[in-house]
């Protein structure tokens, strides 16, 4: 047996709470699985497949840190878990009307690493590192490019800029996922922020408290804490990512004053039901967490098998408004393609004007008159 195999068999046979190493979010991307060949000894698959998934690594790269790996039901062919994290020859199917960037994402880059689509706020890409690379990314195109991170040289330029602009108001560090950087790294970039009057409030996106909640660990909230008001943004996409680790996660920034919000993509077979979404958000709000938006899949190359028809992201709302609290129910948005911006779709509650009334629709589906004051 050589030496890895005996690594990957010891970690399997280990429960995580006795690996002493588990709770150390540096030692978790060390041994991210980021080889086919890795990930057909810890979870053995046909052989046969072997070559077609090396291809799509070969494209699209795979991470999986040991703690994610760990949430998979191994017994399920269609786990949620697996599905989002684990290479599919699926992402080399052609679809109609998928590209590499729809949104425009490079066209409306004003300068490298800054996107300035909305008038008051903008949005920085630090690094296309991810802990876990989801299989349903919008930024997949980016993976080939090889790891990289902000130099010094292209942060001055953004500082610059946002410097300039001062409508911006609102600045959101985002990826990949920023939280790889180290703390001093990313706290270099908030002192940075911070030195510009006009920007009243800093965002962070990121997906480690639910694929890497270790990194959520005290030296980095009390740093975040003196740079707020920060609003951190996650990604939480199915029910069975609410672990205890990512719950404290979770409540380790929240203590810090700094309020969790979360961004689902609807996605097929993971968590396209009323049910699943259903418990997902209702899970979110008891730990702490706002469900702010669902987004549909962008078409992407290499997610059109985990796209849903937008019908689909409809009725998820409209069996959760009104059903559930209204705390739980996100906004269901598109993104607009070439740089439209997020366009935001509901279910049907208005129906029509008649007269001096609009006809409107319950969430239980009985129509009534209301009334319309005029202007
Ligand atoms: C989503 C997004 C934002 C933030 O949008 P909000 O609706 O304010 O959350 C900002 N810039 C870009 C480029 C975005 O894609
Ligand atoms: S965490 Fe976000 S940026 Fe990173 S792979 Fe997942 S979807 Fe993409």
């Amino acid at each position: 047996m050589n030496a890895d195999m005996q690594e990957i068999l010891l970690e399997a046979e280990e429960p995580p709470s006795s690996n002493p190493n588990w709770n150390d979010w540096r030692w978790q991307l060390r041994n991210a699985i980021t080889k086919i060949s890795k990930l057909h000894k810890a979870f053995p698959f046909d052989t046969d497949k072997l070559a077609v998934l090396d291809k799509v690594a070969s494209k699209y790269p795979l991470a999986i840190t040991p703690y994610y790996f760990s949430l998979i039901d191994r017994k399920n062919p269609n786990d949620p878990i697996m599905m989002q994290c684990f290479p599919s020859p699926e992402e080399e199917n052609l679809y109609f009307h998928i590209q590499d960037d729809p949104l425009g994402e490079e066209k409306d880059s004003v300068i490298t690493g800054l996107v300035h689509r909305y008038p008051d706020r903008a949005l920085i890409t630090l690094t296309d590192i991810c802990p876990v690379y989801c299989r349903h990314c919008t930024r997949k195109r980016e993976w080939c490019k090889g790891k990289w991170v902000r130099s010094a040289r292209e942060l001055e330029v953004i500082y610059r800029y946002l410097l300039l602009h001062e409508e911006i108001r609102d600045v959101i560090i985002s990826g990949g996922d920023p939280l790889i950087l180290s703390t001093g790294k990313l706290e270099a970039v908030l002192y940075n922020l911070r030195t510009i009057k006009h920007i009243e409030i800093i965002r962070i996106g990121t997906r480690c408290p639910v694929v890497l909640p270790q990194r959520i660990d005290i030296e980095l909230v009390s740093m975040l804490k003196k740079y707020r008001p920060i609003w951190l943004n996650t990604h939480f996409n199915h029910p069975r990512e609410i672990t205890g680790e990512s719950a404290s996660a979770c409540d380790r920034i929240l203590c810090a004053g700094i309020p969790v919000n979360n961004q689902s993509v609807l996605l097929k077979g993971i968590n396209d039901s009323t049910e699943v979404m259903t418990k997902l958000c209702q899970g979110l709000l008891k730990i702490g967490v706002r469900p702010y938006y669902l987004f549909q899949c962008d078409p992407v190359s290499g997610t059109g098998h985990l796209r849903t028809p937008i019908e689909k992201g409809l009725e998820i709302i409209k069996g959760m408004r009104g059903f559930t609290s209204g705390l739980a129910v996100p906004t269901f948005v598109i993104d607009g393609l070439e740089g439209q911006g997020k366009i935001p779709l509901q279910p049907d509650y208005f129906l029509s004007h008649e007269k001096d009334c609009v006809i409107l629709k319950g969430y239980k589906g009985e129509i009534f008159r209301y009334y319309n004051p005029r202007g």
